[in-house]
């Protein structure tokens, strides 16, 4: 007979506030589905106690990672023993893995829109033309593992010149890729030999499900793929109108359920259920 273990292998989240988060309903789903003595809990942190807890998760050698939310992602950087290459250049991590008792900062934000991009749309990202709308941290992720996989250029649409600005010269600086900014005032117009349009701002998220990036929809065209971060709605009026245009889409659940996948498989080497999570969250949605 097996010998008992009741201890469970802990990860999470800290943010603050964290209550909302719900990325323990899709993780703990997939830890369930594989039958893992695994658990997913939601820890309120406040900024200041990010280094205690941080220390406090070093010490139980069965707390096998965590996930950071706002205000941690920067923050954190100073706490860790090493920064994996993409987080590097974003400058944030969202994910801390664990190797023995070394603590390792990754960020799985642009990696899961990756991860969606290739394999829900079959895109390869390399030569591609890539206009993101925003500058902020889902923007900044996502223009980051676009350079790095090749994109030829991205063009950064951004209300605040500063942020905008801010992006385009981390991309220019530190990847491969041609970057440019472009001010967005008034409906912007997706240039003809765009591949890729992406909503990485904050606009469609519910409540505000009526509400869609000003853009002039008329200028979206066939053969462009358009994206969206937002994950709840999934459909999103800009996917919506995106689609009557004759747009491929793929919404931001994806992306989310990647990016959560992506950081299951850091922490216990395992390959989760993508189905399994998505179903599990988008009924968290209403969905
Ligand atoms: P930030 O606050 O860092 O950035 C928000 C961005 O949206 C900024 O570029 C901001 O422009 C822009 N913005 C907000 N409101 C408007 C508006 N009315 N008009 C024009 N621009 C606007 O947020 P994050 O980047 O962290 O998150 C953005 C969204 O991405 C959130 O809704 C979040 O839920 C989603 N997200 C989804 C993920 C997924 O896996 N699906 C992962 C991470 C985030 P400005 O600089 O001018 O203020």
């Amino acid at each position: 007979m097996a010998e008992p273990n009741y201890m469970l292998n802990i990860v999470g989240v800290f943010g603050f506030p964290v209550a909302e988060n719900p990325t323990g309903v899709m993780q703990n789903a997939a830890f369930q589905a594989l039958g893992l003595n695994w658990l997913y809990l939601n820890f309120e942190v406040r900024a200041e106690r990010l280094g205690d807890a941080v220390l406090g998760m070093r010490a139980m050698n069965n707390f096998r990672g965590v996930n950071l939310t706002i205000p941690h992602k920067v923050a954190v950087l100073q706490y860790l023993d090493e920064i994996a290459p993409s987080a590097q250049v974003i400058g944030a991590v969202n994910t801390v893995r664990r190797e023995g008792d070394r603590l390792i900062g990754e960020h799985t934000d642009g990696k899961g829109f990756m991860r969606a991009l290739g394999d829900d749309a079959d895109i390869d990202a390399a030569g591609t033309h890539a206009v993101v709308l925003g500058a902020g941290g889902a923007a900044r992720a996502i223009a980051v593992e676009l350079a790095l996989a090749g994109a030829r250029r991205i063009t950064i649409v951004n209300r605040s010149r500063e942020r905008g600005e801010a992006l385009v010269r981390l991309l220019t600086e530190k990847t491969p890729a041609q970057a440019e900014f472009v001010p967005w005032q008034g409906a912007y117009c997706v240039p003809q030999g765009a591949d890729l349009l992406i909503n990485a701002t904050s606009i469609g998220l519910f409540p505000n499900v009526e509400d869609a990036p000003d853009i002039d929809y008329d200028s979206i065209f066939p053969g462009l793929i358009v994206c969206d971060v937002i994950p709840n709605p999934p459909n999103t009026l800009f996917l919506r109108r995106a689609a009557e245009r004759g747009a491929a889409t793929l919404d931001g659940l994806g992306m989310l359920v990647y990016q959560g996948a992506i950081a299951f498989k850091m922490w216990t080497g395992q390959e989760p259920s993508v189905e399994v999570m998505r179903r599990a969250l988008a009924a968290e949605f209403g969905g």
